[in-house]
């Protein structure tokens, strides 16, 4: 009796260190959600804004320098950077390969498959140093315009590493810590989908203790992959009621602490 006891005592504990560590690797967190926003649409600063501010939720996004909204309301964006949300780089004129399928709307000028790997790396360069007038950081992360990794026909990965933390792309996948490749981070594009995939993600998520990436364009309009404007108020208060869970942060929050702690594991 009393044998089986302290098995049972010694079982017990070995289940708690286990719980300890699931819930422990996303910052404390079991899981880790990051919510991002491309192509610097005014809808981000209208509606998205608003909704993340009632729940205290900050977020990151991708901006088009090129586009109107990001010049016509810079003090506006300044606000949402010193409120938090991360200014990520998704470059001067959103550049991408018009050689593949689908791709005739790329406009000649800002064709991918024509640039050198050393033009597009100077136009980034540029748009971080905008970003760096407009929020005064020095770090931040990039998203892949169109998701395209190459320009001229070779890879642009490497060359653009030191320029940022880490870099999103657009495969739909789950992650555990040791599985983020920093400078491709699965992401979920979302396009018209309903509150009940969105949320299943969330708990997706949840059951595999994993970080889950979304990417919005149009919330309520502006673009043609687009989310309604209450579906995406849902996801943000399923979020919400889930945050005990869930560390809810920007790319560069989330990239720089997968960074450290990789580099923690290193002997
Ligand atoms: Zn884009």
């Amino acid at each position: 009796m009393r044998l089986s006891l302290r098995l049972l005592l010694s079982l017990l504990l070995a289940g708690a260190t286990q719980a300890c560590f699931s819930d422990d690797h996303w910052n404390g967190k079991h899981a880790a959600v990051s919510l991002t926003y491309d192509d610097s649409l005014h809808v981000h600063l209208d509606k998205v804004i608003p909704t993340l501010d009632k729940h205290d939720f900050k977020a990151t996004f991708y901006l088009t320098l090129a586009y109107p909204p990001f010049a016509e309301r810079l003090d506006e964006w300044r606000a949402v950077a010193a409120h938090g949300h991360e200014l990520g780089n998704h470059s001067l004129f959103h550049p991408c390969d018009a050689s593949t399928p689908g791709r005739e709307w790329v406009d000649p000028e800002r064709d991918l498959s024509k640039w050198s790997v050393a033009r597009l790396v100077d136009n980034l360069k540029m748009a971080n140093t905008a970003l760096q007038a407009v929020d005064g950081k020095k770090e931040r992360t990039f998203a892949y315009p169109c998701g395209d990794m190459s320009a001229g026909g070779e890879s642009y990965v490497e060359a653009i590493k030191p320029e940022f933390v880490a870099a999103r792309g657009i495969k739909g996948r789950i992650m555990q810590p040791d599985e983020v490749s920093l400078f491709d981070i699965d992401s979920y594009m979302i396009n018209g989908s309903s509150v009940e995939q969105l949320t299943q993600l969330v708990d997706d998520a949840i059951d595999q203790g994993g970080l889950l990436v979304f990417l919005f364009h149009g919330v309520g309009g502006e673009h043609p992959l687009n989310l309604d404007n209450e579906k995406h108020t849902a996801l943000i208060e399923y979020l919400n009621k889930k945050r005990d869970q869930l560390w809810v942060a920007p790319m560069v929050d989330i990239a720089n602490y997968v960074k450290k702690r990789s580099s923690d594991a290193t002997p």
